[in-house]
């Protein structure tokens, strides 16, 4: 007996699709979500332009909004080029109903990705924005992270200053080999009289090296007018970064992840290879967007800078950083550090473990951008002082204490990460992990598909405006996200807030 399986629908039958494309999604379906949250946005005020690409001459160009909603459609259904959108709109039933049936071609997808750049960054803004309406941001506690992403470039497109130096040298060898031979080949004629032609192949070998070496000394030139150490010659903006075992060509994205439904609610796109100098930009920008006069902040040590720490301090940001131990080579060699030195405000000295003084020298100098002051005590008053074999320098100079400006407010955070910094960095652990995992592993977003800041800074607000929808949907619900849009829709963006308020 023939078994039973069960039966399909014949292709022949004429109802295959539901009759409505209004049917194809269920109420629950986030593109439902997709769909309100774009039509919330007022596109010409964020800067969206037209997009034609391929169009010919008097036909209209496609809705930027309906552009937008393929791309976060797209993005968080890990389909990010243009060719497999454009063939995403002919067949993937979601997007039939998303975009009402109409296909963009790969071009006009790709054009809308690279003109829109930064009013990409302005839609992700108002969606941060839109989360503030609906109660979802804490603007108690953010936690700051970097993280690399790989560029569209590869680790062979770099060019360090070292290697360019290292190049422009053997040109010159090369380029005195071939003169040599050269020369050889004029003695030669000049014997043999008029039997004996030029080598051409080595004169258009001479010719190409001169080019080469024009080009590369343009490039070292280049260089240092900008006072950076390398380039990509794929890429502009990318940059060989390293952090640890971890080596990437590419971007380091800072984000600050607000801790009530983590949220981000503002991250930055930069080139550096540490994160030395984003502390306080970051805080400033998370407070202003959440519209609070003082927040508390969380990070690695990575963020340690004292200038850093004083800039957030004047903005109103308490910040949870581990102190590195600067100390650490010094006493692991048996010597005394200078945290073994009090300093005494009332006379302003500072007292050596001895009990000795080691009164201020001198004007203050700056340092780093710090200025410091020096203290110290001449090597000839610690002749009898049975600590200095450990305390005085090998060379038997004076022993020298410098105070930073910013000392006391460095003394403030160390008893501050005292008494809750492990804390808080378990805190800081729980909340940044979860967005750079979600986006690199769940998505597959670790790698920008587009060159150059302007365009990755747009790529990157499209990942993470794909990710704080995903997250409000988790948490509301798609019915809730689309009635408020919609609702928003009809009061007007800008009248949202005091709307909500009365
Ligand atoms: S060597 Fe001089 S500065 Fe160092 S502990 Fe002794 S007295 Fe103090």
């Amino acid at each position: 007996m023939a078994r039973r399986y069960k039966q399909g629908t014949a292709r022949a039958q004429e109802a295959l699709l539901p009759p409505r494309v209004e049917d194809y999604v269920s109420e629950t379906n986030l593109v439902r979500a997709i769909d309100a949250s774009v039509d919330t946005l007022d596109l010409p005020e964020l800067g969206f332009t037209k997009s034609g690409g391929d169009l010919t001459p008097g036909q209209p160009a496609f809705d930027p909004g309906l552009l937008l909603k393929l791309y976060l459609y797209g993005y968080l259904n890990r389909v990010r080029s243009s060719r497999r959108l454009e063939r995403e709109c002919r067949r993937n039933l979601e997007l039939i109903w998303l975009l009402e049936g109409l296909v963009p071609s790969y071009r006009t997808i790709a054009e809308f990705r690279r003109v829109n750049g930064k009013a990409l960054r302005a839609a992700n803004r108002d969606f941060v924005m839109l989360c503030h309406e609906l109660d979802l941001l804490g603007g108690e506690t953010i936690a700051i992270d970097g993280s690399f992403f790989h560029a569209s470039a590869s680790d062979a497109s770099i060019t360090t200053k070292k290697h360019l130096e290292t190049e422009l040298k053997k040109i010159e060898r090369d380029l005195e080999a071939y003169t040599q031979s050269l020369d050889a080949n004029d003695a030669q004629e000049d014997q043999a009289g008029d039997g004996l032609d030029e080598d051409p192949a080595l004169a258009e070998k001479l010719k190409e090296l001169k080019e080469r070496q024009a080009r590369k000394q343009a490039q070292l030139e280049r260089l240092e007018t900008s006072g950076e150490t390398q380039f990509s010659r794929t890429d502009p903006d990318a940059r060989a970064l390293s952090k640890g075992k971890q080596q990437v060509t590419g971007y380091n994205v800072q984000s600050c992840v607000d801790d009530k439904h983590k949220l981000i609610v503002s991250h930055e796109v930069t080139n550096e290879g540490n994160d030395q100098n984003q502390l306080s930009g970051q805080c400033r920008a998370a407070m202003e967007i959440m519209s609070v006069n003082a927040i508390t902040a969380v990070a690695d040590s990575g963020y340690y800078s004292e200038v850093e720490l004083a800039a957030c301090e004047a903005a109103g940001a308490t910040v949870y950083v581990p102190i590195p131990d600067k100390h650490k080579a010094v006493t692991g060699q048996g010597r005394l550090s200078g945290k073994r030195f009090q300093y005494n405000s009332t006379r302003d000295v500072y007292i050596c473990p001895a009990g000795e003084l080691l009164p201020r020298r001198g004007q203050p100098q700056q340092k780093n951008g710090i200025r410091r002051t020096r203290y110290s005590r001449p090597a000839s008053q610690c002749r009898d002082c049975p600590l200095k074999a450990v305390c005085l320098p090998a060379s038997g100079a004076a022993r020298r204490i410098y105070r930073s400006e910013h000392a006391e407010l460095i003394e403030a955070h160390r008893q501050r990460m005292a008494e809750s910094g492990p804390e808080k960095m378990r805190q800081r652990a729980g909340l940044v992990e979860h967005p750079f995992g979600t986006l690199k592993r769940w998505f597959g977003w670790d790698h920008f598909l587009v060159r150059g800041f302007k365009k990755v800074r747009g790529e990157m607000s499209l990942m993470i405006l794909g990710y704080n929808l995903l997250r409000v949907v988790n948490r509301l619900g798609v019915g809730a996200l689309r009635d408020y849009c919609v609702r928003r829709k009809q009061v007007g963006n800008s009248q949202v807030l005091t709307h909500l308020a009365a």
